[in-house]
Order: C-alpha cells, then sequence, then structure tokens
C-alpha cells in the first residue's frame, strides 16, 4: 500500500464560481485559478499522484499552458487517475479536509463525495470529506480564501 498528501489553496475573488469538490456551491465569491480552481479536486489530485510518486498536478497540468485554461478539476482528476492506473496503481480511499471560513460545505459534502468517486470510479464510501473553519484566524479566517488537504492510499 501506498499513501500521498496533497494541499491546495485558492483566493476568492468576485465574478467567479464557487467550484469545489466538482460541486458549484451558491456564493457570493468564486476562487481565482488558472483551472476552474477547485481546491478539493486538485488536492486529492496531488494526493493520488504522490501516492503513485508520478509528481503533482502542476507538472502534469502545468498554468502555463493554455489547454488547463478554465480546465474542469474533475477531468484532471480521471486523467490523473488514468496515469496512476497506467504506472500499475490503483485507488484505496481517501480523507480529505476542506477549510474556509464561509459558506457551509455540510449540505454539499454527499455531492462533493459522488462527484470525486464517478472520477475514479469507485465508491463514494471510500472517499471521506469533513469541513472546517479556521476559527476566524488568518488569511482563511478573514474569508480570503480555502484550504484543502487530502490524503489517498494506492495499492
Ligand atoms: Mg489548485
Amino acid at each position: 500500500m501506498r499513501v500521498g498528501i496533497g494541499y491546495d489553496s485558492h483566493r476568492f475573488a468576485p465574478g467567479r464560481p464557487l467550484i469545489l469538490g466538482g460541486v458549484t456551491i451558491p456564493h457570493s465569491l468564486g476562487l481565482t485559478g488558472h483551472s476552474d480552481a477547485d481546491a478539493v479536486c486538485h488536492a486529492l489530485t496531488d494526493a493520488i499522484l504522490g501516492a503513485a510518486g508520478l509528481g503533482d498536478i502542476g507538472q502534469m497540468f502545468p498554468d502555463t499552458d493554455p489547454r488547463w485554461k478554465g480546465a474542469d478539476s474533475v477531468k484532471l482528476l480521471t486523467q490523473a487517475n488514468l496515469a496512476v492506473v497506467e504506472a500499475g496503481y490503483h485507488f484505496g480511499q481517501a480523507d480529505i479536509t476542506v477549510i474556509a471560513e464561509a459558506p457551509r460545505m455540510a449540505p454539499h459534502i454527499a455531492g462533493m463525495q459522488q462527484r470525486l468517486a464517478d472520477a475514479l470510479v469507485v465508491s463514494p464510501s471510500t472517499i471521506s470529506i469533513k469541513a472546517k473553519t479556521n476559527e476566524g484566524m488568518g488569511w482563511i479566517g478573514r474569508g480570503e480564501g480555502v484550504a484543502a488537504i487530502a490524503v489517498a492510499t494506492l495499492s
């Protein structure tokens, strides 16, 4: 069994959709980035790539490449997982924590689990997603952005 960890963060900005774990969440602000800025997807993608020893999302999908501008990060996760499978591994489970002061994530967790599971062709029961605030502290606490941490196992 192999274990990988991934971390990602994106900054809030007006005029952008808020997409986390492949789910569009109603909110006054969205996240900025070259792709759709889905920090949950990006952290999970880095976790599976890390577990397989395949580098990271920035190497696979460089933000200087116009092909990935506005990219659907669920598709990037699917593509990264294909590389993982080609390297001889398959996904076991993941545990993800998303950290944001707002909006409330609870109503969207099941939808995220389903979308990420569909991308990896696994059961949603293998994708755990937890959400926390940062208790008002620091850049997350001031509502400047969102962070996500993911751990994944491969066998
Ligand atoms: Mg990112």
